[in-house]
């Protein structure tokens, strides 16, 4: 084993759930295999609904104000990541609406509107924070000081705008890394959407999970507000990433396109300079088609 590997994965996502549902097979495996996982949520999850499976099976909808909200998917999101041994780190990025409490009512954060309860005036939205240099710098610092071997997020284009704002808010840290000595790669996992035609049925590589598809539903689970009907067997989750395994030859798998491959050089096994990899990019790399 090579100790100069540094074992870390990072995945950042834009709210609860999201790196559950794109990358958490990844995660479990590689942290079983002695990876450390940095989770770090980038929006504060204030929005959004509640949904609650009853006692006959149906499922009910309903809104909470903010501070429940945040406090609500805070919880689960440390739920999900003491699963993967961590805890999250929140970037806080307010999203770019919320709900007051008022069934029906959605207030978009803009110019000169007042912010909801618990939210600081010094973070901007996630849709702006990837043009405010202290916050692409905040992120970026993180990726240095974590240094992991890979970093996961959101594709580009993505139905969901926050996806895409994270995408490049991550992006342009990513690069502020490396231009400050940051050697660890960096990919988008697949949206799997279909609004955007072949777009989103191409992928460079990915990483197999045929034995842990079970855990991962049970991962995606812990986001019960949003996702009450994981342990489902035909949960919409479970089939794609089913899917997507026999699109790539197995039972089951997570989908990626390379932004920039792991590029850390040493001369330590070799006596000269040739790079290294970790057992993640080597699965990643081996895929690479
Ligand atoms: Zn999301």
């Amino acid at each position: 084993m090579n100790h100069e590997v540094n074992r870390n994965i990072m995945a950042i996502g834009a709210h609860a759930d999201d790196i559950e549902v794109n990358v958490g097979a990844t995660l479990l495996k590689y942290h079983e295999m002695g990876y450390a996982i940095t989770y770090v949520m980038a929006t504060n999850n204030m929005s959004g609904s509640v949904s609650e499976v009853q006692s006959d099976g149906s499922i009910k909808v309903f809104r909470e104000g903010p501070v429940a909200m945040m406090g609500r998917r805070k919880r689960e999101c440390d739920e999900a990541a003491r699963v993967l041994g961590t805890v999250p780190i929140h970037l806080d990025h307010p999203q770019r609406h919320y709900h007051p409490g008022v069934e029906g009512a959605c207030l978009e954060l803009r110019y000169g509107c007042a912010l909801p309860e618990g939210v600081p005036a010094d973070v901007p939205s996630i849709l702006t924070a990837a043009d405010d240099a202290a916050s692409v710098s905040r992120l970026s610092t993180l990726i240095l000081e974590k240094s992991p071997e890979c970093v996961l997020t959101h594709t580009a284009l993505d139905p969901n705008i926050e996806h895409s704002a994270v995408c490049t808010l991550v992006t342009k840290a990513f690069w502020e890394a490396v231009e400050n000595g940051f050697t660890g790669g960096l990919l988008y996992w697949n949206c799997g959407h279909s609004m955007y035609g072949e777009f989103s049925m191409r992928w460079d590589t990915f990483i197999q999970v045929d034995q842990y598809l079970d855990r991962k539903m049970e991962l995606v689970g812990k986001h019960r507000c949003q996702m009450p009907t994981a342990s489902a067997p035909d949960h919409g989750h479970r089939l794609l990433t089913e899917w997507r395994g026999k699109s790539c030859g197995c039972r089951a798998a997570e989908v990626f396109n390379w932004v920039r491959r792991p590029a850390r050089c040493s001369k330590m096994l070799t006596g000269m300079f040739s790079p290294i990899f970790g057992e993640i990019s080597t699965e990643l790399l081996h895929n690479t088609r």
